[in-house]
């Protein structure tokens, strides 16, 4: 068995949808399991239909909503011509879900409300193409993953309890495939023991197909992209980029850690317990080898480069030009924790701690008015944070060219450097 996971924007329009129905009709013969993120865009309008209800600010949710409605409506519309009217009936019924709540008035915590808005984009999603797929006469099964994915009711990012998840997937999920080639459900989303839906935080399919392949002791896990295969830097922002075709599992952790946009960073833990491969492979065109990410370790990896821009510095001096004692810093580690700032970088000079954090204004203003009454704290913004692995000097002279250094740190196989 496989697992294959399309993310939103190998489906953002009808032919792209047509384009992923074919790669898995041309795989189906071979038992799949397939997850699929929202259509484009979607995730992103269901956060602002959130805000909006929250807000008490009914009308725009509902208008909102309406268009994220029509926009679904008009892909079955012209998607489709046998299934049309199921589909659609199956959707009127989740959006009618929505509505219910959206007439009413918040009494719960945003986070929760979050998620049983924002958890409908995969629903959406699965249900058209699973419909497409059966058209094509793909022997497909959809399910709602939130009857199989048991989670906490931590909401907006809620942890999976595996042991439950484990046993109605191999007791309900399983046995599926005796009568189907495939079985189309969604990624990032679960429900709690109160059948409240939960999401697992933004970008979680690759994480919630990682299960599935752990679990189901898949054959390997496919992530299906626009890209032809992991690059060494973003192609965006460098036109020298190149393709890595073999990666193991300890250097995706290590890359999606410094910040590189590759693969959800929990994606790996559960594909390497059992040594399943992840393949990254391009939708647009298949037939090129994608990247191959295992236990194996690859020989003569390029510098691997992440670039993070919007950095702030922040300087927490000793009021006293004491040393920085243990006690300051503790509390300090506190005030990260408060107000949800993680540092990027970090060094300690006798009388001072410097740290880079992302530049979200509202934590990082919030973390120096508060860690102002400990230390003298100091701030420079509009910094850029530049990671290499496995560098060389041509690598780092080159990437720091007319930059000037604000703080530098390396490892035998990672410098980083904050620049201006
Ligand atoms: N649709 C969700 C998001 O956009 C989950 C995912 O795509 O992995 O964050
Ligand atoms: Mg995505």
């Amino acid at each position: 068995m496989r697992i294959f996971k399309f993310g939103g924007a190998s489906i953002n329009n009808i032919e792209r949808i047509k384009n992923t129905g074919n790669i898995i009709k041309d795989n189906a013969p071979q038992k799949l399991l397939v997850v699929i993120s929202a259509m484009g865009k979607t995730t992103n309008a269901l956060e602002k239909i959130t805000e909006a209800f929250f807000e008490n600010r009914k009308e725009d949710a509902l208008q909102l909503f309406e268009q994220l409605k029509n926009n679904h409506l008009e892909v079955v519309k012209y998607l489709l011509v046998h299934n049309w009217k199921a589909a659609e009936d199956q959707l009127k019924e989740f959006f009618t879900e929505i509505e219910w709540m959206l007439h009413d008035k918040p009494v719960r915590n945003y986070d929760y409300y979050y998620d049983q808005i924002v958890c409908c984009g995969e629903l959406f999603s699965t249900c058209i193409v699973a419909h497409y797929l059966a058209e094509q006469k793909v022997n497909v099964k959809w399910i709602d993953v939130r009857d199989v994915f048991r989670t906490d009711n931590n909401f907006r990012d809620a942890g999976v309890d595996f042991d439950f998840t484990a046993t109605k997937i191999n007791e309900e999920v399983l046995p599926l495939f005796s009568t189907n080639d495939v079985v189309m459900t969604q990624g990032f989303i679960g429900s709690t023991d109160e059948n409240e839906s939960t999401t697992l935080g933004r970008e979680g399919s690759d994480y919630s197909a990682a299960i599935f392949a752990n679990i189901l002791h898949a054959d390997a896990l496919t992530i299906w992209k626009d890209v032809p295969a992991v690059m060494n830097a973003d192609p965006n922002k460098f036109k020298e980029a190149v393709n890595i075709p073999l990666l193991n599992y300890t250097e995706v952790i290590e890359m999606a850690y410094y910040g590189a946009q590759v693969i959800h960073p929990k994606t790996i833990k559960p594909l390497q317990n059992k040594e399943i491969p992840l393949l990254v492979k391009s939708f647009i065109d298949p037939s090129l080898p994608g990247t191959v990410i295992s236990s194996r370790i690859p020989k003569n990896l390029p510098p691997v480069i992440v670039v993070k821009e919007n950095q702030v510095l922040m300087q927490f001096k000793s009021k006293d030009f004491s040393f920085v004692e243990d006690k300051p810093v503790e509390e300090l580690h506190q005030l990260f924790e408060k107000v949800k700032l993680k540092p990027n970088l970090s060094q300690n000079t006798a009388i001072s701690l410097l740290c880079c954090f992302d530049d979200h204004a509202e934590k990082t203003d919030a973390l120096a008015s508060e860690a102002s009454t400990i230390f003298d704290v100091e701030i420079e913004r509009n910094l850029t944070l530049l990671t290499i692995r496995h560098y060389d000097r041509p690598a780092i002279e080159k990437l720091t060219e007319n930059k000037i250094i604000v703080l530098e740190q390396k490892t035998a196989t990672t410098v980083q450097v904050l620049m201006r």
